[in-house]
């Protein structure tokens, strides 16, 4: 989502006359787009900040000034404290405000004050962004779209609803309108994104509210769209008629990033995630039955407080139940004003090294031999550039696996079958079977 949104902050900054440039100190304006998700990733932002402070300095010997941002949930989350320790910083904003960088940009370089917007308007900064300038990867032929933003179910550990505040969903017509550009730019496969995005509650057109469902049957009739995809997903908010998509709808991917965190009913039940493992296992089974190729991916967190050596046996055992293509596991990392930061039975850091260690090397094991599953098999390939060898092209098999083939650099915007020769550790090599878009 930090990635779409960077792109939204060029399209506001663009009528100001800003353009991208190749490196950092040929910037007039530097904005660091932030993650809070974990520690690390928070820790960054410091050692970042302390990079582009000599950039400032540099180039304000050579007679150029430069305006330093913080946007993203560690600016919503630690504005003050940013300001406070890193005070070359000019401009402190939360992600729900960066419509309002124009007139924070004009405020900063007029008074040369320093100013700090966290908090949640009531207007909806999607209502006052000019049209996306789509998209944001490299040919142009995959893009993400937000949207819906924010969270109201409160996990335990988790401070997206702190950072990016109050679930909420854009209008139906505005994501079509905006899908629709993407595609007549050339783009041929869209991410959904969303922190719940399977809560999507859009206003349709009809004034009725759309799910995500009826807006994925909606985009499956734009012409040349051949791909969709949506992350991240909720369980609890896996319904009937989304799963009927994923058997309706063939550019729906039969692959799908579905969160699970713990595989242990009581450390579930002390998350707040609102299902049981064997709830899990239960949507899984309707899932595959509908899209019977569909693969999974999962985040996992050890070391919640509380996880006993039996939870996390009981993670291990729902892994080894369900059988994953690809996971993100991480070790629990309190954040701060969370309810599960300040509970008592923190896991020891020892603990939770070794428990990431099993669940890593068992995740490894089922990725692994899902890529292999893939040898010999025909499997479409959308072509998004040219590979790392002279000759190559790349691109991606509907289920995320990255895929090179020698081959004529016009299949690339194309979606072509591919017969699979080999599993590398992370790609998979292959031949083209037949030179002509699959359908
Ligand atoms: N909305 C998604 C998750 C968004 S956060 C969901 O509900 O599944 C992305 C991932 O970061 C989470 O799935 C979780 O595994 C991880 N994560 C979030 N907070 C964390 C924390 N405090 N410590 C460790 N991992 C965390
Ligand atoms: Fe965080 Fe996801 Fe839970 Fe919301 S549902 S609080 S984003 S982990």
């Amino acid at each position: 989502m930090n990635v779409y949104d960077s792109a939204r902050m060029g399209d506001v900054l663009r009528p100001l006359g800003y353009a991208p440039v190749d490196a950092p100190d040929q910037a007039d304006m530097i904005i660091l787009n932030t993650c809070h998700i974990r520690d690390r990733a928070a820790e960054k932002v410091f050692s970042e900040l302390g990079r582009l402070r000599l950039i400032k300095e540099a180039r304000k010997e050579a007679g150029h000034g430069t305006i330093i941002a913080v946007a993203g949930c560690v600016a919503q989350a630690e504005g003050e404290e940013i300001l406070a320790r890193a005070p070359y910083v000019d401009i402190v904003l939360g992600p729900q405000t960066y419509h309002r960088l124009p007139e924070m940009v004009a405020r900063a370089a007029r008074a040369g004050g320093r100013i700090i917007e966290t908090e949640f308007p009531a207007e909806q900064k999607f209502d006052f962004l000019p049209e996306s300038e789509a998209p944001q990867t490299p040919g142009n032929l995959t893009a993400f779209l937000t949207i819906q933003e924010g969270c109201d179910k409160f996990c335990s550990f988790c401070v997206v609803p702190y950072t990016r505040g109050a679930e909420s969903s854009r209008p139906v017509a505005s994501v079509l309108a905006e899908a629709r550009r993407m595609v007549a730019s050339g783009v041929r496969e869209i991410s959904l994104l969303g922190q719940n995005v399977n809560a999507y509650h859009g206003e349709g057109p009809d004034g009725g509210i759309w799910g995500l469902a009826r807006l994925a049957y909606a985009l499956a009739e734009i012409p040349g769209l051949a791909r969709i995809r949506y992350t991240t997903s909720h369980p609890r908010d896996m319904d009937e008629a989304l799963i009927a998509a994923h058997r309706d709808l063939p550019q729906l991917m039969p692959f799908l990033h579905l969160p699970v965190q713990s595989g242990s009913d009581q450390i579930l039940r002390a998350m707040n995630r609102g299902h049981t493992a064997d709830e899990y296992r239960d949507l899984v089974r309707r899932l595959r039955e509908a899209r019977p190729d569909l693969a999974l991916s999962s985040d996992f967190i050890v070391g919640h407080p509380g996880e006993s050596d039996a939870d996390f046996e009981a993670t291990m055992a729902l892994v080894r139940d369900t059988g994953f293509a690809l996971a993100y596991s991480f070790k629990y990392s309190p954040r701060p004003g969370t309810p599960a930061a300040g509970a008592g039975m923190q896991v020891p850091e020892d603990v939770k090294d070794s428990r990431l260690q099993a669940l890593q090397q068992l995740l490894r094991q089922q990725q692994d031999a899902f890529n292999q599953t893939m040898v010999g098999q025909s499997v479409p390939v959308l072509f998004t550039g040219t590979g790392r060898k002279p000759g190559q092209i790349a691109g991606r098999s509907p289920w995320l696996q990255p895929v090179h083939v020698q081959g004529d650099p016009a299949l690339i915007g194309q979606e072509i079958m591919v017969r699979i020769t080999e599993r590398l550790s992370n790609s998979l090599g292959g031949i083209v079977e037949e030179e002509k878009e699959y359908a």
